[in-house]
């Protein structure tokens, strides 16, 4: 029996969601040793001191000018060809949306059944017992998965990262043989995010501004306070629909899942779908007009009041208290 974990790194190093995967993948391996595979490209810094204290055997490191860039086709591939090496019987990974976007390719290529973001699993008879998140968060499910080899992901930031005592990881590189398909998509450009360089995804505190902004220029308050705090800004889909913020700055269901210390609400109605990208908060601030707002009922702290005047008034209060 051997479980494969698929990793992703951010900057050149292993993201939290991965090892989130690797925390779950034991438990799928029974506590045993996990092999897992990273798509490498110039970037990836020292996998093997990254996975110490993970449970990780061996290291295998995909390398070739294809990953680079991201190509989800390619690390499928390279996940299968080392899935069928190995003999796993179970292949696990983050949910993310690239890590499910590759999953779906794996799933493809093996023409075996996948579960996504799953919360928890452990292997039955004939497969595995999942729960899993559907409906963008509004409910677990309880599902078995019948196959021969399990492919699941994990939802990121619901699982705590556990550490053992294990020693540093061998590494070993392979050329994974890939097919002309692996190469047809490819990123062919980057736009920087609007977020000053703070990733919306990785950020401890987000601004998030919503139809209540009543334009683009409402967040110009929105930037200034996120400035000051070191935040990354956020928004609702009512706000990209409008094209007052791209999508890169969308959170929720059908944008970017985040999980900061503080998340910032400030006129947004509190959606199902936009909670499911801000569930995973410690802590949330919600500014709304309305105090019925379904927001406030996953709000740790609320004011009630016009955002055009509570944020530039929060504002000027941190910026006096920093100055003092
Ligand atoms: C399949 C699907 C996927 C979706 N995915 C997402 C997603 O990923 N993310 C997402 O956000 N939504 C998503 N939505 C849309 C979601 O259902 C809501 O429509 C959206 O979140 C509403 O955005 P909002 O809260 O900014 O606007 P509204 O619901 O219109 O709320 C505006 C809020 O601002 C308050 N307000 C108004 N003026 C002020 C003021 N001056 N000061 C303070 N408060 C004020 C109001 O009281 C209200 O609570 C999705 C919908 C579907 C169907």
């Amino acid at each position: 029996m051997s479980t494969l974990v698929y990793l992703e790194h951010a900057g050149g190093e292993i993201d939290e969601p991965s090892l989130q995967a690797l925390t779950l993948a034991r438990a799928v391996a029974g506590g045993n040793m996990v092999a897992a595979v990273v798509a490498c490209n110039s970037l990836l810094q020292a996998p093997s001191d990254a996975l110490a204290g993970h449970g990780v055997s061996v290291v295998h490191v995909a390398e070739g000018e294809t990953f680079e860039s991201y190509a989800p086709r390619a690390v499928a591939e390279a996940i299968v060809e080392l899935a069928r090496r190995v003999g796993a019987t179970a292949v696990v990974g983050p949910g993310t949306e690239r890590g499910n976007e590759v999953f779906a390719h794996v799933a493809a290529l093996l023409d075996l059944p996948f579960a996504a973001n799953c919360v928890t699993a452990a292997t039955s008879e004939d497969g595995a017992d999942v729960t899993r998140v559907r409906w963008g968060g509004s409910l677990l499910e309880v599902a078995r998965v019948h196959a021969p080899t399990t492919l699941l992901t994990v939802q990121p930031h619901a699982v705590a990262i556990e550490t053992t005592a294990d020693a540093a990881p061998e590494v070993e590189a392979f050329a994974p043989q890939l097919s002309d398909a692996a190469r047809a998509l490819r990123v062919v450009d980057r736009v920087g995010a609007s977020t000053g360089g703070i990733s919306l995804a990785d950020a401890k505190v987000v601004v998030s501004g919503g139809r209540g902004a009543g334009s683009a220029d409402g967040f110009g308050m929105i930037e200034e306070l996120a400035a000051l705090l070191g935040a990354a800004v956020g928004c609702s889909r009512a706000v990209t629909m409008a094209g007052w913020r791209p999508h890169t700055d969308q959170v929720g269901q059908t944008g970017t899942k985040i999980a900061p210390d503080l998340y910032i609400a400030c006129g947004i109605s509190g959606a199902t779908q936009h909670l499911a990208g801000c569930k995973g908060a410690k802590r949330i601030l919600a500014i709304n007009t309305d105090p019925e707002a379904p927001i406030l009922a996953s709000a740790d702290y609320a004011v009630i009041g016009d955002m055009h005047e509570i944020v530039p008034a929060l504002t000027a209060a941190i910026r006096a208290a920093k100055s003092a």
